[in-house]
């Protein structure tokens, strides 16, 4: 896997979600492919940006800064990593997608640095499913909470559940990870009354049964990229 060029991995990448949805009875539109170029040079985001590919995802705000700041504006830019408070203004700034809030001060946070920038970022609450101590994300039974904080909130539109599967996970333990997110998005989603279409969930080695279990997201680096050094 991903030995090949950015743009041969990221033909092979689209073909399997486009296969995994057809084996899931989804359209292949109902999956957007976020590239995860952690780590990964200018050039090699330039090469996949020259694919085709326009969404990409960082975890660490200086790195963000630093592409955003040399790559063409029409890079739409996804902010998946854990995000310090003290770090809110240049991700707002910068990325359109938070895929990683997780408090109610980081909530607050971005709702009032969102309107001094006046900008309105698109936020996923993300969820600890796999009760791992290495992984960020509320409890799910704190989401609702966390939900009502988001939807007070005038500069933040609230658009879905993010979560990662368990790291050593079988195939059945990442499954039901992936299933409780959905569970959870759809039971908050009629208690609340409103769409909540998006679910992140999904990597280089478990993004078919993300979007088996309903991923409108999927988070994909090493596939696209090679491994990381
Ligand atoms: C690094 C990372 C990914 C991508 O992982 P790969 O296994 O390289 O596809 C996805 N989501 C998050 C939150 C990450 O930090």
């Amino acid at each position: 896997m991903s030995t090949g060029s950015i743009e041969d991995n990221l033909s092979a990448v689209r073909a399997r979600i486009q296969h995994a949805c057809t084996e899931a009875g989804r359209t292949a539109e109902s999956v957007r492919l976020v590239a995860v170029s952690k780590t990964v040079d200018i050039d090699a985001v330039s090469a996949a940006l020259a694919a085709g590919q326009l969404e990409f995802g960082e975890n660490r705000v200086q790195e963000l800064e630093r592409k955003a700041g040399c790559l063409p504006e029409r890079i739409v830019w996804h902010m998946i990593g854990h995000l310090q408070a003290n770090k809110v203004r240049a991700v707002v700034r910068h990325a359109a997608w938070i895929h990683s809030v997780d408090t109610p001060v980081l909530i607050e946070r971005i709702d009032r640095i969102a309107g001094e920038e006046g900008c309105c970022p698109s936020i996923l609450l993300q969820v600890n499913t796999s009760g791992e101590d290495s992984k960020s994300g509320c409890l799910p039974e704190m989401t609702g909470q966390l939900l009502d904080a988001a939807l007070a909130c005038e500069h933040i539109s609230c658009q879905g559940l993010m979560t990662m599967g368990p790291l050593p996970g079988g195939n059945e333990e990442t499954r039901a990870c992936f299933r409780m997110l959905r569970e959870l998005r759809d039971s908050l989603s009629v208690s609340r009354g409103i769409p909540l279409p998006q679910l992140s969930m999904g990597m280089t080695g478990d993004f078919e049964l993300a979007i088996a279990e309903g991923a409108t997201m999927v988070r994909i680096g090493t596939a696209i990229f090679g491994p990381r050094k």
